[in-house]
This record gives structure tokens, sequence and C-alpha cells, in this order.
């Protein structure tokens, strides 16, 4: 009985581990590890194990650094279930086919740079994308299912996006018997339309994302007067906002708190964008779950008819809806991905916006090293975007108080639900961050972390 940390392990992206039990061995999780071409390079390389020995996959929630290597798995052999919640069965049909088009249109711009080389096949194909759909197995919060002998698992709200979880699996393998918890990524307490984490009680063993160890994201209501005043100073500066968004969480948050400050930050003035074919359709599987929203956004969704209430909103699903999109020089709210700006058509909104004074741009959530998102946020004067250097004289807003997900407080709150004081090992995070919420659970939540290394093993047996 053990436990393999494979991805995910000293960074933030392509999280995957693996749990070996009674002689079978299944996977938490087969994400896609993001950040600049040289890091992504790294999701071509062969699995440390061989995909047609994993018997199962249990995957905590849709985001692409989480499930994004899953139709590589299948490529590769792969071919057992994949447990999931129904919300994200429905979401990966809409990411993974995106994640597909991208791999493709990545392959034929590196082909055109080296015309004389041989061409780069995709890392895989919307065929190879789709293939996943037919292993995907959804269920519903808070049933126990036997995924394999003597593993069963059990999904809770981890309130990070719709359908997240946090796992639960009891592992049984002769006498032995323990319970490991796995946090998947967890969500901020009081976040918009979503219920806190649930608690989880006991556990012989947790591991825990460590995103934000160390930092502290302002409060929300903070975070909602600075968009407040964000959206007044551009009005009259007479300058777009652009704000690059996660197509699944974020992008709905944003609508949503839009939609709740409507009179307040006087939206009417203003023409919204959801420009992002896959952000309008998670958007409709957002709306399609009221069950899974929280007392508030409940009550909100009931006296409008309607989630969310914007009346000024434009779905720009087309390539030629989203060029007419350029002519706005003013006036305009763009929302659109990726939520990094590695990719997408943020990129070419940033291409016509950043080098205006009168614009801003919002950043929303965690941008890895590497990525454009991230050198906007770390300040840099110019950046190059489709290979054209631009001067950013917009104005950047870091807004932590939006993030996906929970910051230190929120993950110490989390692990205090657990009242037996299980060892931590922390996965999901850049070292740093998760180094400091090591010192934090061995300090105040009194328990043994550790930060997870890639390739270790822990033997279950002897926790
Ligand atoms: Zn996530």
């Amino acid at each position: 009985m053990e436990l393999e940390f494979f991805g995910a392990a000293g960074e933030v992206t392509g999280s995957c581990h693996i749990v070996r039990v009674n002689g079978r061995q299944f996977l938490l999780d087969c994400g896609m590890i993001q950040g600049n071409r040289k890091q992504e390079q790294r999701n071509r390389e062969p699995f440390p194990f061989n995909p047609e020995e994993i018997d199962a996959v249990v995957l905590s929630h849709a985001h692409i650094d989480h499930s994004g290597r899953l139709p590589l798995l299948v490529k590769r052999g792969f071919n057992g279930p994949i447990y999931t919640h129904n919300a994200t069965k429905d979401l990966c049909g809409i990411l993974l086919e995106d994640s597909a088009s991208l791999a493709q249109r990545d392959a034929e711009y590196a082909n055109r740079k080296r015309p004389d080389k041989p061409p780069i096949e995709p890392l895989y194909s919307i065929q190879d994308a789709r293939q996943v759909l037919r292993f995907l197995k959804g269920s519903k919060y808070n049933q126990k299912i036997e995924i394999l002998p003597g593993v069963e698992i059990r999904f809770q709200d981890a309130g990070h996006i719709i359908g997240s979880t946090s796992v639960e699996l009891w592992l049984r393998e002769g006498e032995v018997r323990k319970k490991i918890v796995f946090s998947g990524d967890l969500g901020q307490y009081d976040t918009p339309i979503l219920h806190d984490p649930a608690v989880i009680e006991e556990a012989d063993l947790v591991l825990m994302e460590s995103t934000y160890g160390g930092r502290t994201h302002r409060e929300r209501s903070l975070t909602h007067d600075e968009i407040g005043e964000i959206v007044s100073e551009a009005h009259h500066g007479k300058g777009n906002i652009l704000i690059p968004a996660f197509a699944i969480g974020r992008s709905q948050e944003v609508l949503y708190t839009l939609g709740t400050h409507y009179e307040e930050w006087k939206m009417s003035r203003w023409h919204v964008f959801l420009d992002s074919p896959m952000a309008i359709k998670a958007s409709e599987v957002y709306w399609d779950y009221p069950h899974l929203y929280d007392d508030e956004a409940t009550k909100f969704r009931r006296e409008l008819h309607e989630m969310p209430r914007l009346k000024n909103l434009h779905l720009t699903s087309s390539t030629e809806e989203s060029m007419v999109i350029n002519k706005v020089t003013s006036g305009g709210i763009i929302i659109a991905g990726s939520g990094m700006c590695n990719g997408g058509r943020i990129r070419h909104h940033l291409r016509h916006n950043l080098s205006r004074p009168e614009c801003h741009v919002v950043i929303v959530g965690y941008q890895s090293p590497g990525t454009l998102g991230r050198r906007l946020v770390d300040g840099e004067e110019e950046v190059r975007i489709k290979g054209q250097w631009i001067r950013v004289q917009a104005k950047i807003h870091t807004v932590g108080g939006l993030s996906a997900h929970g910051d230190e407080d929120d993950l110490v709150r989390w692990f205090r639900g657990f009242v037996n004081k299980p060892p931590v090992y922390l996965v999901h995070g850049e070292t740093k961050s998760a180094r400091a919420l090591e010192q934090k659970l061995q300090n105040e939540a009194g328990t043994r972390a550790t930060v997870a290394d890639s390739g270790a093993v822990i033997d279950l047996t002897k926790i």
C-alpha cells in the first residue's frame, strides 16, 4: 500500500499522484504542466508508469492542470474508469477538446517556424480528447463508491470551481486499513456562488495543495471596492478593461460579481464581452447546477430568474464577433482566456490595449512563472505578443481577492477540520509557498507537514 508523487510536487501545475493497493494502481488526477514553452515540453515525456497498467483514475476537478494529460493517458493505453463529479464530467467535454485544439495550433505554429525539420505532432488530437469522455464516470458529492477491490472513495465539495472535490479514500489491504484525503484545489471561504470547502474530520494522511502558502488574499469586500474604483477610473479615462480569466470558475465569478454590483458600479454604461467560446459553454454548465450554489447565489438566482443578470452581456463565440471587439476603444469590459495570457483571445486584446494608458488589465487569478500574465504582474515594461514587442502603458491591477484558491488562512482553516491532526504532504505549490505552509501547519496546527518531492514513495502501511 503506497503513494507516489509524480506531478505538482514542488510546482503548481501537472497534478498527478499514484496510489498502489492490493497489486492494483490508480491515479489521483492527470494534469497538464503549464508554463513557458520549455516547461510545457515536459508533457511529452513518457509517464513514469505504464498507462496500460493503471486500473482507474480519480479526477478532483476539471481544470486542465488536473485533467489535461488524460487524453495522453488514454492514447498511450489506459483503458479504465475515470471517477469524478458530474459537473466535472460535463466540463471535461468542453475543456479537453479546447486543450486539443490549442495543442494543434501550437504544433502548427512551431512547424511553420522550422520548415526544414520533421514536423512536430500535436500533444494530442481532438479525437484523443473525445476518447476520454467514454471513460468518465460522474457521481455526486457525499456518495461512497468502491472503485477497486479494497478502495472506496467519497467526493466532498472543495469550493474551488463547480464540481470541484476533495477526495476521501479508504484503502484496505489484508489487515491494514488506512484513510487518506486528497484536498484537490481548495476554494476561498465565502467565495461567490459556491459553498465553502467541506469539513473532513478524519484521515491517516492528508495530501494537500499549497498554492497560496505564505500569502493572504485581500479581503473580498476590499477587492470589490478596488474593482469598483477601476471601473469608475476606466469610465472617466475612456478606456477598456481587460480581464484575463480561466474559462471555468473565474469567468463565471467575474460575471456574477458584475451582476451583483450592477447598480453600484453603473454597469449599464458598459458593454461586457465574454469573449471565449469555452467560457460561454462552461457558463452553461455553471448555470445548470444551481443545487450546488450557496445560499446567497440561490437567492440571487431566484429573485432574478436568471444567472447572471447582465443586460449588456455579449457572448462572442465566433472569431468574427471577437474581431469586432477590436473596434471598441472605450466602455468595454472584455473577459477572455487564457487565464495566464499564454494563449487564447486575450492575447489579441492585450495587443490592442496594452500600450494605451487609459486601459486597465485586471488580473484575477494565479499566474504561473514564465507566462505572459506573470510578466505583466511582475511589472515588465515591454512584452512580446505574437512576435511584436509592446510597451506596457495600461494599468495592471492584481486583485488577489478573487482567486479560486484559498489563501494560507483558508488552507489552515480547512486543515483544522481534521480532529486527529494527521500528517500532511504538501503538493501543488511553488517550493517557497509549500515551505511557508509547512511551517505554518507545524507551528500553528501542531502537525507533521512535509513538502512532497516528485518521485518520492510513501509506504502507507507505516503512517
Ligand atoms: Zn483548479
